[in-house]
């Protein structure tokens, strides 16, 4: 079994990452697998080197222990524009200029048939579905969205998709989730695969990723749910293996506000410096 732990260093991890990385240990640790910490750090313009050396940090004051070098998604950019640059020279995205404004002027407009707001924010209209497709390079002063409908009519991706939960999403689905391209179509609408600023996406680079070190078993936050259903498209149509996703629950403090990571008030670190153990942490968050 090999899980994962892959946070975003924008901000300081709280009980609920302390949460998600300890289950994911224990899970491996049980099994005599292997427990990864993965540095999801795309976003460049929210990333810190503090908060990534914070995250090491807190990790071993957790106990926790995994292999070294740890992956860094900022150094795999390599990778994942080689992706792209297949599934644009197949013409299965298209590039779109939108800003979001534009996105919510087009999806308020009557004939539209009202909002759907997907894991991605508003489906998309498809307002830049016709601009010109395909050639050996996608632009990069635009994002690129994966068509959808195309994929519908394609025979690789065949209509059926499913992945095995052993958690349970926010609705306790659990056991064999099935769904279709039309589902993902109606409820997603065509993914942004790479963002302009960022040159990729969450969703490409963690199914990339999750492949790359193959892992077997993603532990995360039930909040990720309804993403998982994208993450397990892209690796049909990238021909990657799904592994079997566990969604845990979301601590939440006094109010059932989900922990922010902008609530410092809440962050590990703070309550270590009042002097918590990490056994403390791993009783108040129920582990
Ligand atoms: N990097 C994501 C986050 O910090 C988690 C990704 C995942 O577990 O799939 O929210």
């Amino acid at each position: 079994m090999i899980t994962r732990f892959a946070p975003s260093p924008t901000g300081p991890l709280h009980l609920g990452h302390a949460y998600s990385a300890m289950l994911a240990h224990d899970m491996a640790m049980a099994q005599n697998g292997t427990f990864l910490l993965r540095i999801e750090d795309i976003d460049q313009a929210r990333a810190r080197p503090k908060w990534e050396a914070q995250i090491y940090h807190d990790l071993h004051w957790l106990g926790l222990k995994w292999p070294e070098p740890v992956m860094r998604q900022s150094t795999q950019m390599g990778r994942y524009r080689a992706v792209l640059q297949q599934l644009w020279h197949d013409g299965q995205l298209y590039a779109c200029s939108c800003t979001r404004a534009d996105i919510a002027a087009a999806t308020s407009a009557p004939q539209e048939g009202g909002r759907v707001v997907g894991p991605d924010g508003l489906i998309y209209p498809g307002t830049c579905r016709d601009r010109p497709r395909g050639g050996p390079q996608p632009p990069t002063d635009a994002a690129l969205r994966l068509d959808i409908a195309s994929l519908q009519h394609s025979s690789d991706t065949a209509p059926g998709l499913a992945f095995a939960e052993t958690g349970a999403g926010p609705n306790n689905e659990t056991g064999a989730i099935r769904f279709t391209l039309a589902d993902l179509a109606s409820t997603a609408g065509d993914i942004v695969l790479a963002r302009r600023d960022m040159g990729t996406s969450y969703h490409l680079s963690v199914v990339l990723d999750d492949a790359a070190q193959d892992v077997t078993h993603v532990v995360r936050g039930r909040d990720l749910f309804d993403a998982t259903r994208i993450h397990v498209m892209l690796q049909r149509l990238l021909g990657l293996p799904s592994p079997i996703y566990h969604h845990h629950r979301l601590i939440r403090d006094d109010t059932e506000k989900r922990l922010a990571k902008r609530d410092d008030a809440r962050a590990l670190s703070k309550y270590r410096a009042e002097g918590a153990t990490p056994d403390d942490i791993r009783r108040m968050v129920g582990l």
